[in-house]
């Protein structure tokens, strides 16, 4: 025995699907997630930007103002970092934290940041908004479960070699301890190709919107790891009927701890996020579209 037997041993002939509680037919509509004073999905677009990582707090203020500024819906920001050597800037860890609360008392935007470690999660979700599940934590069933008893939203990005399946059984730890705010989060998955730093997977996003009621946003910063493509990606996830978009930004990429290569900058955002909102609220009005035709 393990232990976990079904509810109702019923249940597992019934269910098609082996996540119960993230599939469509388990929620009347779409689920919108309340983030501090704002609303993701249910017809509600998130641009959520900052930098990867926290860096100084000055800077971190700056950028949270650029952000506000461009009417963005929360801040983003790493304060422990998952770095592929050991060696690298691994955040500000507790002091990035209170930076972030910072930055929100600064200028009024939730904050998004990335929990790496189940003895975390408490100090993680005392300050943050959102708790950010990153694509190498998203089949850590103890860090899941252990956010899914916290009261905060999550976010959790598909890990790199992740099928939409198994996405979805990541959101379903989740669920499961009670905690219904979820946002799933493609961002890439790693494939043949070489010319970009991971291929994003769009067709994710109708498929995952299809088979799961919760909100789907589009990463296209981590799945590009180049600038030039971070907008043409924007616009096609707004355009494919995402819920939402993060992004890295930064006043000068060139100096970044990391992801600068990835990073717009600040000077840019505001055209950038007009044109995706453009995007996004055209994908919402088809009518409209049908009229300019
Ligand atoms: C990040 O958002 O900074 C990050 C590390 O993303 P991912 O987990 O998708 O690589
Ligand atoms: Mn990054």
């Amino acid at each position: 025995m393990n232990g976990m037997t079904p509810a109702d041993p019923g249940d597992e002939i019934a269910a098609p699907h082996p996540y119960r509680l993230a599939a469509r037919r388990s929620h009347a509509g779409d689920s919108a997630i309340d983030v501090g004073d704002r609303r993701m999905g249910g017809g509600h677009f998130a641009l959520i930007a900052g930098p990867c990582a926290i860096e100084t707090r000055d800077e971190t203020i700056a950028i949270a103002r650029v952000v506000r500024d461009a009417g963005a819906t929360m801040l983003r920001g790493g304060a422990y970092k998952p770095r592929t050597s050991p060696y690298a800037f691994q955040g500000l860890g507790a002091t990035g934290l209170q930076i972030l609360s910072d930055a929100r008392a600064e200028t009024g935007l939730p904050i998004v940041t990335e929990v790496m470690d189940v003895r975390e999660v408490e100090a993680v979700a005392a300050v943050s908004d959102m708790i950010q599940i990153g694509a190498r934590n998203m089949q850590n069933y103890a860090l899941l479960t252990e956010v899914g008893r916290t009261r905060v939203p999550v976010l959790i990005k598909r890990g790199l070699s992740s099928t939409i399946e198994e996405l979805l059984m990541a959101s379903e730890y989740v669920l499961k301890e009670g905690n219904a705010e979820v946002v799933l989060c493609e961002r890439g998955i790693r494939t043949f190709e070489t010319a970009y730093r991971f291929t994003l997977d769009l067709a994710a996003v109708p498929v995952l919107k299809s088979l799961s009621h919760l909100p789907v946003i589009v990463d296209p910063s981590h799945a590009a790891g180049r600038r030039d493509l971070v907008e043409p990606l924007a616009l096609a996830a707004a355009a494919v009927g995402a819920d939402g978009i993060i992004v890295e930004i930064h006043p000068d990429p060139d100096s970044a701890v990391c992801d600068g290569p990835q990073s717009l900058r600040c000077d840019d955002f505001a055209r950038f996020a007009a044109r995706v909102r453009q995007v996004a609220d055209a994908a919402r009005q088809p009518d409209l579209i049908a009229a300019a035709v």
